[in-house]
């Protein structure tokens, strides 16, 4: 066990997104000493990726906004299935963040008065996302890396150690949360990268910051981090996973060329007066606007059009329904033989707006076109498809502490702690979410940590965790993790993506099993020093768990709604409004599912809406209640 190092701490936060920075940040600021891990370089997470902003009701671009009109939307947006006490600190907490990261240094876009600009996106009544360009989720990243130092900087002046308080360790993957004897959080075990060395760091709290889960996917517009490592270590250390079945496709991804196909096309480009039409030229989404959101949408292009001007006397253009209407759109006009030449539709801003507005307000998708795809949008359409983009199901967590209930030490924020946004996100209120949860975690994660709680590590954890890690370099007969790795993202791809069916999810979890089988004869060549085959081995397993538990979750909700459609189910249940599908790890490595009521909606929040529009929504039981 000599070659495992050893260092302590009070909170160790797994990942350095903007969830993971936001709870260092408060979990240092509220006196613990902080450990930051992250699988990739420091100020390269997913999280830099994002573009279209940051929803919050700040009012600025129509006074009319407030708290309750963005916890309403998010609810709509969910399907009334939002862990509610989430979605409403989410909306009143949202503005302080933004402004909080104002005084932090972030440099937003700004309306003509000077305050901080915000631009319409899909599901939200007023103009609320805040925005630098398209290139929000780098500011907002930059912003955070600068309070670290800004506070590691503090520390230096304080005891001379820059890292005295908060330290970051880029380039390590965490395999495992360990436990002390009582079942308490203990620390994690991870192995560094570039060296292939193993650290365990001791720590009572655990903060999991780890994104999403869209490698499990083929075709998806998440980096190659994404592959629901905090979900599966949430699983193995007995925590539960929330409504895995709901998995946002993003209606516009980029359909060609085949080496960036899921790449993502922002909402902005529909937010900023973007159209899509079918290839015979049809704004077809004038066709698809589902009863629930009628009265909001807009009748004719023309009154979809006059919106952009005068919002307050016309209604939204149907671009601009929640996502998972968009997608099924799409996905039904390819389908109908109407999608563009690669297996797409046409989404247009050329004719829309000036080419100078094109490349001031959507500079990287600019560029992403004329360099990926040789195409100028500022004279031709894009031609663009769903892609695999977010989930919305992750660690349950408590709603105003993110503590994972079962496991003391245990707090998750960002995208993957399940709850916040129901069965399907709006754009911008992700990273408004870890915002708001991402300093809730690293409060309560501290507090809980000065607590005196939980015990030392136990030694034999330590020593299955280095086995389970060095278990790929094996001899004998082999299985290829790249093999399986393609195989993995194809079942997913065909068989519980966009519009599943009874008889495909099934055989999914037949292949998943398979591979798991498989998975367990992976060898890799080579030795510990930045070695990728073996990095692939070890995620594997987290892939094979997540995709389980959603094709389990997905088979069990016999429903369509939000990121879950199903062709043999198309209907949107009452009934179902009230579950919850909790997955957890079974003894024999696979899952097991259980279905539990969700707590009931708060009658004051209840009242924000008309009596026959929950009527579309909630069960027969919780409207006599
Ligand atoms: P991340 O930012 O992904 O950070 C995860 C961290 O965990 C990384 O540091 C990673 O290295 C680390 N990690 C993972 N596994 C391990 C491990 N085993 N050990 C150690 N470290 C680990 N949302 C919006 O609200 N507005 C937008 O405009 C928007 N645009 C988007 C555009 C794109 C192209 C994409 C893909 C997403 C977009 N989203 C947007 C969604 C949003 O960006 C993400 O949901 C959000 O950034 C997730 O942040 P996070 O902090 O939870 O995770």
């Amino acid at each position: 066990m000599s070659s495992v190092e050893r260092q302590r701490w009070d909170v160790v936060v797994v990942g350095a997104g903007g969830a993971g920075l936001r709870a260092a940040i408060e979990a240092r600021r509220a006196g613990a000493r902080t450990a930051v891990i992250c699988k990739s370089l420091f100020g390269k997470a997913h999280t830099v990726m994002a573009e279209g902003g940051i929803a919050a009701s700040m009012a600025n671009a129509n006074e009319h906004d407030d708290w309750k009109t963005h916890f309403r939307d998010t609810m709509r947006g969910g399907k009334f299935l939002n862990q509610w006490r989430m979605a409403e600190l989410h909306a009143q907490e949202a503005p302080e963040r933004v402004w909080e990261l104002e005084t932090w240094g972030a440099l937003f876009d700004r309306t003509p008065d000077g305050r901080i600009s915000q631009r319409n996106f899909g599901g939200h009544e007023y103009p609320r996302l805040a925005h630098v360009g398209d290139r929000t989720g780098l500011e907002l990243l930059r912003t955070l890396q600068q309070k670290v130092v800004a506070l590691q900087q503090e520390d230096h002046r304080e005891t001379g150690d820059h890292e005295a308080r908060l330290k970051v360790f880029q380039e390590f993957t965490v395999t495992r949360i360990l436990k002390d004897g009582s079942g308490n959080v203990a620390g994690v075990f991870c192995y560094e990268r570039e060296s292939g060395r193993f650290l365990v760091l001791e720590a009572p709290a655990v903060v999991l910051a780890t994104g999403g889960i869209g490698k499990s996917f083929k075709v998806t517009s998440n980096s190659w981090e994404y592959t629901g490592d905090g979900h599966a270590l949430a699983l193995l250390a007995g925590a539960p996973l929330v409504n895995m079945e709901f998995v946002q496709f993003h209606p516009t991804g980029m359909v060609w060329p085949p080496s960036v196909k899921g790449i993502l096309v922002t909402e902005s480009v529909r937010g900023d007066g973007g159209v899509l039409r079918n290839s015979e030229g049809r704004r077809f989404m004038f066709d698809y606007v589902p009863d629930v959101f009628k009265e909001k949408y807009a009748e004719s292009e023309e009154e979809g059009d006059r919106w952009y001007d005068d919002p307050d006397h016309n209604r939204r253009p149907p671009e601009l329904l929640p996502r998972d209407e968009v997608a099924r759109a799409i996905n039904a006009e390819v389908k109908a033989g109407r999608g563009s030449p690669h297996g797409g539709v046409f989404l247009d801003v050329s004719t829309r707006m000036p080419a100078e507005t094109i490349r001031r307000r959507l500079p990287s998708m600019y560029h992403q076109f004329k360099e990926l795809a040789d195409v100028d949008i500022t004279a031709e359409a894009m031609e663009v498809g769903p892609t695999c983009h977010y989930v919305m199901g992750g660690v349950a967590v408590d709603s105003e502490t993110a503590a994972a209930p079962g496991v003391p030490g245990l707090f998750a924020a960002g995208e993957v702690a399940g709850g916040m946004h129901g069965s399907n996100r709006l754009g911008g209120n992700s990273l408004s979410d870890l915002l708001v949860f991402g300093r809730r975690a690293g409060l309560h994660a501290a507090e809980y940590a000065m607590s005196g709680a939980g015990g030392g590590v136990v030694e034999d954890d330590v020593a299955a965790a280095r086995a389970e890690a060095l278990a790929p370099f094996r001899d004998g007969p082999a299985e290829n993790p790249y093999t399986l790795h393609q195989e993995l993202q194809q079942t997913m791809n065909d068989l519980v993506g966009i519009i599943r069916r009874e008889g495909e999810m099934a055989e999914a979890l037949e292949r998943i099993a398979a591979l798991r089988e498989r998975a367990g004869r992976i060898a890799v060549e080579g030795h510990r020093q930045f070695n990728p085959g073996w990095h692939l081995a070890l995620d594997l397993r987290n892939m094979l768990l997540v995709g389980e538990c959603v094709a389990r979750a997905a088979l069990e909700r016999t429903e369509s709604r939000g990121g879950h459609t199903r062709e043999d189910r198309p209907v949107m249940e009452r009934s179902w409004r009230p579950v919850n599908l909790l997955c957890r790890a079974s003894g024999g490595g696979g899952i097991e599912l259980e279905r539990v009521r969700t707590e009931p909606i708060r009658p004051d929040l209840l009242a924000l809406f008309e009596k026959e529009e929950l009527a579309k929504y909630l069960a027969e039981e919780e409207l006599d209640a």
